[in-house]
C-alpha cells in the first residue's frame, strides 16, 4: 500500500499538478479552513493525548499553525518569484536568475510532544513549495494520530497529501523507499536511524532533534523575572518541550535568593493542575520518576501514576553526578546548579566530553550586563535562543528554526520552511546577439592576457 501511495504522489508531482501559484494558494487556504472547522475535534485529541489545556492547544499548536497559514498565504507569491541577480562582465550578454522550485515528494516525521503543530507546521513549507507529502505523526499520541490523518486522508487527494499512521515499524518501511526529502522531529537515536535509511538512497534530510539546553542567571539579573520566565518555559506542557531549559545555571551569590523566587513564582503559576499537561505515556513517567532526587527537591511535588502526572518540580544543589544531568529530562523537572566564575562556566558548557552539553538546541541568559550578553551569543554554540526570556524565539516566524551539530541540522519556519523543502535552481538566460571567441579554443597569448586581466 505505501509503495502505491509513493509511487502515484511521485506520479502527481511529475505531471506538475502541485507547481501553480494558485494551487498553492489553494490548498493552503484548504488546510486553514479545516483547521478552524476543526479547532475542538484537534483540541480534544491533545487532551486525550497529553491533557494539554485548551489554552495551550491553541497558542502552542492550532492558533500557531493558523498564523503560520496565514503568514505563508499572504507572501507566497513574493516567496515564488524568481529573483533576478547580478552577472559578471565576463559572461556576455547574460541575465542571471534564481528561481525556487519543488522538491519532489516528501516525508515528515513528527514527535509526540506537539504531536499537531510538528506535523502541521513543516506542511505548510512543503505546500508552500510546491511538494506531494506525506506524514507519519508520532504513534504515541492515538488521538492526535487519528485526526491528522481524518483531516488530511479525507480532505485532500492520497496523490497530494496522506497520513500514514502505525508504529514505529510503519516508520521503518516509509524509511525503505525513496524520497526527495525527509523531515525529522525527534530524538538524536532515531534521527540517526533517519539518517542511515536516508543515505541509502542519497536523500537530503533535515532533524529537529533535542538535548539538554542550558540556562545562565548571573547576579545582575531581575530574579522574580528571570524565575518566572524560567518557570513558564520549564513547565509549558510538562516540560515536554524540545526547546524547555533543561537546567538553570544560577551566580552563587545569588543562588539562594533565585529559589526562593522561584518556588515562590512556581507556586504562584501553578496552584492548581487542572491546565497542566501530563506526562506521555508510563514509560516516560517511570522514566522520570527515576531522575527525581527526594532530597534534592524543594518545592512541594506530588505524582499521581494512573494519571501519568508529575507535578513541577524544582531540584537545588544538582551536578553533573546526578541521574537528572545524565540525559535530556523532557519532563517538569528543573535542576538548579550553581556557578561561582562566568569565566569557567562558559567554556565548560562549550567543552565536547560529554554528547549532552554540545551545541544544544536553545541556549537562555538571563543578566543585565551587554558585555556578557553579546559574548555568549558570540562564544556559545546553539541552535538558538534569548536573551532575558525562554522560548519566545520559535514563536518569531522571521527566525529561522532549528539546531546545529549534536542537536540537529536544517532549520524552518516562515520563509525558511519555504526555502527548506525548494531547490534553489540558478540559470543563466544569454541573448544571442554578439558571441566574442575569447573564451574558445584555441587558447592564444592575447586572449589569455584579456581573460587575465579580467579575472583577478
Ligand atoms: P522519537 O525519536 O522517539 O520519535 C519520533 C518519531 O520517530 C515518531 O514518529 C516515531 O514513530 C518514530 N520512531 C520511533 N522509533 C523509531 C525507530 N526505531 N525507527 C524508526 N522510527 C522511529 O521522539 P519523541 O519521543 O516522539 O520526541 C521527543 C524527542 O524529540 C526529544 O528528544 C525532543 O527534544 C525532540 N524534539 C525536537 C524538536 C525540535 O524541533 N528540534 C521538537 C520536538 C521534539
Amino acid at each position: 500500500m505505501l509503495e502505491k501511495i509513493i509511487k502515484s504522489q511521485k506520479e502527481y508531482f511529475l505531471y506538475n499538478h502541485t507547481k501553480s501559484y494558485s494551487f498553492r494558494l489553494n490548498q493552503l487556504k484548504k488546510l486553514q479552513r479545516l483547521i478552524l472547522e476543526n479547532e475542538d475535534k484537534i483540541s480534544a485529541a491533545l487532551y486525550e493525548d497529553l491533557h494539554k489545556s485548551k489554552f495551550e492547544s491553541y497558542s502552542t499548536e492550532i492558533g500557531y499553525c493558523l498564523h503560520s497559514l496565514t503568514y505563508a498565504i499572504k507572501h507566497l507569491k513574493r516567496w515564488m518569484k524568481p529573483k533576478r541577480v547580478n552577472t559578471p562582465i565576463y559572461i556576455l550578454n547574460s541575465k542571471s536568475f534564481i528561481i525556487p522550485e519543488p522538491l519532489g515528494t516528501v516525508l515528515i516525521i513528527g514527535p509526540y510532544n506537539y504531536p499537531f503543530q510538528l506535523v502541521i507546521e513543516p506542511l505548510i513549507g512543503a505546500i508552500a513549495a510546491g511538494n506531494t507529502v506525506i506524514m507519519k505523526p508520532s504513534e504515541m499520541c492515538t488521538n492526535t494520530e487519528r485526526v491528522l490523518a481524518e483531516l488530511i486522508n479525507t480532505n485532500f487527494d492520497s496523490n497530494y497529501l496522506q497520513v500514514v499512521t502505525g508504529d514505529y515499524l510503519v516508520t521503518q518501511e516509509l524509511l525503505r523507499f525513496s524520497f526527495d526529502h525527509i523531515f525529522f522531529t525527534g530524538s538524536s537515536r532515531v534521527g540517526q536511524i533517519v539518517y542511515e535509511a536516508a543515505s541509502k538512497h542519497m536523500t537530503p534530510v533535515t532533524l529537529e532533534l533535542g538535548g539538554k539546553s542550558p540556562t545562565i542567571v548571573d547576579e545582575t539579573a531581575d530574579l522574580v523575572k528571570a524565575a518566572r520566565r524560567i518557570a513558564f518555559g520549564k513547565f509549558l506542557n510538562a516540560g515536554q518541550t524540545c526547546i524547555a531549559p533543561d537546567y538553570v545555571y544560577v551566580h552563587e551569590s545569588v543562588y539562594d535568593q533565585f529559589l526562593n523566587e522561584l518556588n515562590l513564582i512556581t507556586n504562584n503559576l501553578y496552584n492548581h493542575f487542572d491546565d497542566f499537561s501530563h506526562v506521555v505515556n508510563e514509560r516516560h513517567f517511570q522514566r522520570l520518576v527515576k531522575l527525581i532526587d527526594k532530597e534534592k527537591v524543594t518545592n512541594k511535588h506530588i505524582t499521581e501514576a494512573d494519571k501519568k502526572f508529575i507535578s513541577p518540580t524544582i531540584m537545588k544543589d544538582v551536578t553533573w553526578e546526578d541521574s537528572v544531568m545524565k540525559e535530556e529530562i523532557f519532563g517538569p523537572i528543573l535542576p538548579v546548579l550553581s556557578y561561582s566564575d562566568i569565566n569557567d562556566l562558559i567554556p565548560f558548557l562549550k567543552t565536547k566530553e560529554l554528547k549532552t552539553k554540545e551545541k544544544p538546541l536553545a541556549l537562555y541568559l538571563f543578566s543585565k550586563n551587554k558585555v556578557l550578553q553579546k559574548r555568549v551569543i558570540s562564544e556559545m554554540s546553539f541552535g538558538g535562543g534569548a536573551i532575558n526570556d525562554t522560548l519566545m524565539h520559535i514563536s518569531n516566524h522571521h527566525l529561522p528554526f532549528g539546531g546545529v551539530g549534536n542537536s540537529g541540522f536544517g532549520a524552518y519556519h516562515g520563509k525558511h520552511s519555504f526555502y527548506l523543502f525548494s531547490h534553489q535552481k540558478g540559470y543563466t538566460s544569454r541573448s544571442f546577439l554578439i558571441d566574442p571567441p575569447i573564451a574558445y579554443p584555441p587558447y592564444t597569448k592575447a586572449k589569455e592576457t584579456l581573460i587575465r586581466k579580467i579575472m583577478k
